[in-house]
């Protein structure tokens, strides 16, 4: 089935656009490979999945039990909360 919401993390690093990217197929390391209609020119799609290192993830879990909301740890860390949870769920 097709999702026929846009995708944002495909977006042309050439002119910013998340309209008219077309997905061309996987690198060998498996990573979405994108092309822009407009500049043609094909890039790959950054996974966001290590967007924060270790030691950023264990302080926010650190935080976390220590009694501050996943929210408030997102706050002070300038991160989304939904990241925070996710670790959190990860850690049980
Ligand atoms: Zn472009």
């Amino acid at each position: 089935m097709r999702k026929a919401t846009i995708d944002e993390n495909k977006k042309c690093p050439k002119c910013g656009k998340i309209e008219n990217q077309i997905k061309i197929g996987y690198n060998k390391s498996g990573t979405q490979r994108c092309k822009c209609k407009e500049y043609g020119i094909s890039y790959t799609i950054n996974p966001k999945k290590h967007e924060y290192s270790e030691e950023t993830k264990n302080l926010a879990i650190k935080i976390y039990y220590s009694g501050v909301s996943g929210r408030g740890v997102g706050k002070i860390l300038g991160m989304n909360k939904a990241n925070v949870y996710n670790w959190i769920k990860k850690e049980q």
